[in-house]
């Protein structure tokens, strides 16, 4: 799984800090923008945090390159509706045997020969029906949801907090887990403040589960 940082909105904290003391501000822009110094930023970020004052961090964008998942985590990551996706298209491009494997399959070696089979077969008869004439947005109908994928994701820091509490908590399936684990790594190196308490809600408080974690789920 790869997981890039490609691109976000430049000082994000400073936007979102920004955003934030302008609500009581009376001042210009330049004003506005001379009162805030790194410090005076992280107390307004975590005023924001503290009052609930969440739409602030609706300014600062994040875009993600995601390749070497499979469909059946990209079909769990686009149920996040407040974010933009753009995926590699089964309908023009030819795709190619390439499969995510869970641990649980990939550790029995009775189990993997299986798992291989089913998934060489479905790609044999997928590549027999585009020869024989086939077009590809049909022919895909045959692959399985292991087969991996490439995407792009935009978010912004609050839908990202919202996404991270949901899919970095044990009970969340272990491939979306990873990812979302990798996605919060990234922007912490680059919104430190913001995502400072983001993961799963066991982080902040109780888990809204009511119940212990299940074990490692592969
Ligand atoms: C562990 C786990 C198991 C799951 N199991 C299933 C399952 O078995 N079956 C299944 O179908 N799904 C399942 N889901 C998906 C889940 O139901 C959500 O669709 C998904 O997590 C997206 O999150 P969300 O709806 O909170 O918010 P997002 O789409 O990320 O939106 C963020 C927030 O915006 C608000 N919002 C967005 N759209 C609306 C709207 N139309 N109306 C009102 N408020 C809105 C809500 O407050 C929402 O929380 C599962 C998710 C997890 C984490």
């Amino acid at each position: 799984m790869r997981v890039d940082l490609i691109s976000y909105t430049p000082e994000p904290e400073k936007i979102c800090a920004l955003a934030m003391r302008l609500c009581h501000f009376k001042g210009s822009l330049e004003e506005l923008r001379n009162s805030l110094d790194p410090l005076e930023i992280e107390r307004l970020l975590k005023k924001a945090k503290r009052l609930q004052h969440l739409s602030v961090f609706e300014h600062a964008y994040f875009s993600f390159y995601i390749e070497g998942i499979s469909r059946v985590t990209t079909h769990q990551l686009v149920r996040h509706r407040i974010a933009s996706y753009s995926q590699q298209s089964q309908r023009f491009v030819r795709v190619k045997e390439e499969t995510v494997t869970p641990v649980s399959i990939e550790k029995k070696e009775e189990i993997k020969k299986i798992y291989q089979s089913a998934i060489e077969n479905a790609f044999q008869s997928y590549e027999k029906l585009i020869e024989m004439g086939i077009p590809k947005e049909d022919a895909r109908y045959l692959l399985p949801q292991a087969i991996e994928t490439k995407i792009i994701v935009s978010m912004n820091a609050r839908e990202l907090m919202h996404f991270f509490s949901l899919r970095t908590c044990n009970n969340s399936q272990w491939e979306i887990r990873e990812m979302a684990w990798k996605m919060l790594e990234k922007v912490k190196e680059v919104a430190p403040i913001i995502f400072s308490d983001a993961g799963p809600y066991c982080f902040r408080g109780p888990c809204p589960e009511g119940k212990t974690c299940v074990p490692e789920r592969r």
